[in-house]
C-alpha cells in the first residue's frame, strides 16, 4: 500500500443545464413559452448544434411525421366510415334485391284469351325489352314492354304462358338468368265473378 496508489479523486463535473437566455426554460421547452421566435434566434446563434437538434429540417420532418401519424389515424377513421357507408349501401341494395318480387300475372281477358304480365324483372338487372323479345321468340307470340296501371314497366306476353315463364326463370334461361325462383310469384287475375 504505497501512497502513490492512492486513488485520485475524480473531479465531478456539475451537470451543465442550459437555460434559454430568452425564455429561461431549457431549450427543449422553448416552444411552450411565448417567445419561440426570439428563442430560436438565440439558440441558432449561441448553440448551433442544439438549433439543429430542435429546429433543423430533419427535426421538423420527424415532428411532421408524428403529426401525419395523427392525420393518418384520422384518415383511417374517415376511410373506415366511408367504407362502412358503402357497405351499408351495398347491403341495402342487396336487401332491396332480395325483397324484390317478380310477379307473373295470368290475366284472363275473356274465356278464351289470356295475356301474361311479368313485373319486377328489372330489379334483377334484366333488360325488359330484351326479355320481351326473348319470350316472344320462345313462345312464337307477341310480347312487349308496357306500363301497368301503377305506371311501372312490365312485359306483357300474349297467351297464357305463366307456368312456362316461371320454368324459364327457374332454369335461368337466356336473358332471364339471375332471378331467384323464391322471389317469383304467379298470380291469377281472373275476371270478376263476385268472390272466390
Ligand atoms: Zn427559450
Amino acid at each position: 500500500m504505497s501512497s502513490s496508489e492512492q486513488p485520485q479523486p475524480q473531479p465531478v463535473q456539475p451537470v451543465q443545464v442550459l437555460y434559454c437566455q430568452v425564455c429561461t426554460y431549457p431549450p427543449e421547452y422553448c416552444e411552450f413559452g411565448s417567445s419561440i421566435t426570439r428563442c430560436k434566434e438565440w439558440i441558432h446563434d449561441a448553440h448551433p448544434s442544439l438549433y439543429d437538434k430542435y429546429y433543423s429540417e430533419e427535426a421538423l420532418q420527424n415532428k411532421l411525421g408524428t403529426l401525419s401519424l395523427e392525420a393518418q389515424a384520422k384518415l383511417e377513421k374517415e376511410t373506415a366510415k366511408k367504407e362502412a357507408k358503402a357497405e351499408a349501401k351495398a347491403d341495402a341494395l342487396l336487401k332491396k334485391k332480395m325483397a324484390s318480387q317478380v310477379t307473373i300475372k295470368r290475366i284472363e281477358r275473356n274465356k278464351r284469351k289470356h295475356v301474361t304480365a311479368i313485373h319486377g324483372l328489372e330489379a334483377f338487372g334484366i333488360d325488359l325489352k330484351k326479355a320481351a323479345k326473348f319470350l316472344a321468340q320462345k313462345f312464337a307470340t307477341g310480347a312487349s314492354v308496357t306500363k301497368n296501371a301503377q305506371g311501372l314497366d312490365e312485359i306483357v306476353v300474349q297467351g297464357d304462358v305463366a307456368d312456362e315463364v316461371l320454368e324459364l326463370i327457374e332454369n335461368g334461361a337466356g336473358v332471364l338468368k339471375g332471378v331467384p325462383i323464391a322471389n317469383v310469384d304467379v298470380v291469377e287475375d281472373k275476371k270478376k265473378k263476385g268472390g272466390d
